[in-house]
């Protein structure tokens, strides 16, 4: 046994996400909030999805805010909003989660992967352009592109904008891992025509189950997402204008979130202190993430690369270290997505990054401590 597991072994577990320790600094409040909802029995858009969409929309800067079921949800209704469907190709990373490919395959849409840029884990500008050129060539009409913020760094919506706009292309932001963070002082929720987000309780901005929401600076496009989210109601509850879904937000969760949000700040501004002390400790020895000019990341993920990743991952799990591995397939070689068109050139950077990414311990009250040794285990299993 190492010096590491020694010590770990006495003392508590080391967490991969430690959603408890939230919970305890924000003591009765949530427990407050969710009797208060009890009491009023609201329990289907009830005043606190209202009130947490605004406070949303003021947080991000972002017109509208439209709460949902679910990140997967927030990603579909703005791909109906904007009447996306067969025939249309929609553009989507190769190395991300798959509700990206999966929404644009259900609105039933052609997918079209994007290969990612190798330091910064986001869609790669020159190998969008490259899909377009495949898209227009099997005759698809190229319509949206959703770039994905992994591990909570917004994407190059510069170089991306520039493309979309050449084409003709809606920007979708899939920002479910980068809620609260920011690119070149503008923050995310902005960034895109739209901006899907998760509350998915491990993400950055998580509830008590399942959540969403998608944001918006066009009103015409808010309010028909707010139809769609009902079942495409139009002015009365049963006057139905347009084919739609349940997706709400529960009065509950958005209970929870209005207080999850007053620490939101502080938190992003700890999951930094924790990537700064990551960085330090191991640039020298793996390689780290990078963090593009301008950018502002909420670090909803640490995560290094190392050759031999497995060996790494066995070897800090006998350490007591607990690390994951997102995502362990690229998702043109998932059964479901494989016969998808690819962009010219290949998806070799997607297909080298799922065989070497390793993430880290990362939350906001990861004590310097504990990520010592984290680190300590990191390096001996890198070395050793
Ligand atoms: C979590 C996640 C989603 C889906 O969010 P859910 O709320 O779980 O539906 C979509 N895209 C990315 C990049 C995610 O990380």
């Amino acid at each position: 046994m190492t010096e590491t597991a020694r010590r770990i072994e006495i003392e508590e577990p080391i967490a991969f996400i430690d959603l408890q320790a939230q919970r305890r600094r924000l003591g009765e409040r949530i427990d407050e909030a969710m009797a208060r909802v009890l009491a009023h029995g609201q329990f289907i858009m009830g005043p606190e999805v209202r009130e947490l969409e605004d406070r949303l929309g003021a947080f991000c800067g972002a017109k509208h805010a439209i709460a949902c079921a679910s990140g997967t949800d927030a990603l579909l209704l703005a791909l109906m909003a904007e009447g996306i469907g067969p025939g249309d190709a929609v553009f989507v990373p190769a190395f991300a989660f798959v509700a990206t490919a999966e929404m644009a395959a259900l609105a039933g849409a052609t997918p079209v992967f994007v290969d990612v840029l190798p330091d910064t884990f986001n869609m790669d500008p020159e190998s969008l352009d490259a899909a377009i050129g495949v898209a227009e060539g099997l005759g698809l009409r190229p319509r949206a592109v959703i770039p994905v913020d992994l591990f909570g760094q917004p994407a190059d919506y510069g170089r991306i904008g520039a493309i979309a706009d050449k084409h003709g292309l809606t920007v979708v932001a899939d920002a479910a891992q980068s809620f609260g963070a920011a690119l070149n002082g503008r923050r995310v929720g902005t960034l895109g025509a739209y901006t899907a987000t998760s509350f998915f309780p491990a993400k950055p901005l998580g509830c008590y189950g399942d959540g969403g929401a998608v944001f918006t600076d066009d009103d015409e496009k808010a309010e028909i997402l707010r139809s769609l989210r009902v079942h495409g109601k139009g002015l009365e509850k049963y006057d139905n204008v347009r084919v739609g879904l349940n997706s709400r937000l529960d009065t509950l969760q958005a209970a929870i979130l209005i207080e999850k949000l007053t620490i939101l700040e502080d938190e992003i501004e700890a999951r930094n202190v924790v990537a700064r002390r990551y960085t330090a400790a191991l640039a020298d020895i793996v390689k780290v993430p990078k963090v593009i000019d301008g950018v502002r990341s909420v670090w909803a993920q640490y995560t290094i690369q190392i050759d031999d990743g497995d060996r790494a991952r066995a070897r800090l799990k006998a350490a007591g270290v607990p690390t994951a591995v997102y995502y362990p397939k690229p998702l043109h070689q998932q059964t479901a997505y494989e016969d998808f068109p690819v962009a010219a050139g290949g998806l070799a950077v997607s297909e080298r990054l799922s065989r070497s990414v390793l993430s880290l311990p990362m939350h906001p009250y990861l004590e310097k401590a504990t990520q010592n040794c984290v680190v300590t285990a990191v390096r001996e299993a890198v070395l050793g």
